[in-house]
């Protein structure tokens, strides 16, 4: 496991400096409530090393994380007895993230609750020709 980091609370939270409504831990993942909820059971599910982005995740930590979402989302969702649930990163302090240990959010969600798709995040779409999107594509293809 990579060091904690000693200004981070969510490291903190894995030491158990700062108390947390826990909801799930296994010896590389924590999962607890949020505590300033977008909705009933707002859980956030982190590695509990210390690393910034998805992309600084080595690959077993992303699974571990991942397989936590993957179980806990319908647990979450049933606790709440929710319709569905947004689960999203973050990923950067552009895009919005605060807490610059990786975290993803399952935030449930309600038929009427008034919240949006993700698409509306964004307020407008680029115009992109074919030709810029197979370039995109081979780029990423290239890069992973
Ligand atoms: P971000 O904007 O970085 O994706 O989200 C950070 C989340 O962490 C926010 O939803 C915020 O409410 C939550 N948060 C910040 N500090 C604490 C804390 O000390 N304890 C808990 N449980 N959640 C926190
Ligand atoms: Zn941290």
């Amino acid at each position: 496991m990579s060091e904690q980091q000693d200004d981070c609370i969510f490291c903190q939270i894995v030491a158990g400096d700062i108390p947390s409504r826990t909801v799930y831990e296994d010896d590389d993942v924590l999962a607890f409530l949020d505590a300033n909820p977008l909705a009933p059971g707002h859980t956030l599910v982190i590695p509990k090393a210390h690393h910034e982005t998805l992309g600084d995740l080595p690959g077993d930590v992303g699974s571990d994380v991942f397989a936590a979402l993957h179980d806990l989302t319908p647990a979450v969702e049933a606790a709440v007895d929710a319709d569905g649930s947004t689960v999203a990163f973050n990923n950067g302090e552009e895009a919005g993230q605060e807490v610059p240990h990786v975290h993803g959010h399952i935030v449930p969600r309600f038929a009427d609750d008034g919240g949006r798709p993700i698409h509306s995040l964004f307020g407008s779409r680029p115009d992109l020709s074919d030709d810029e999107l197979d370039d995109i594509a081979a780029a990423i293809e290239d890069a992973n």
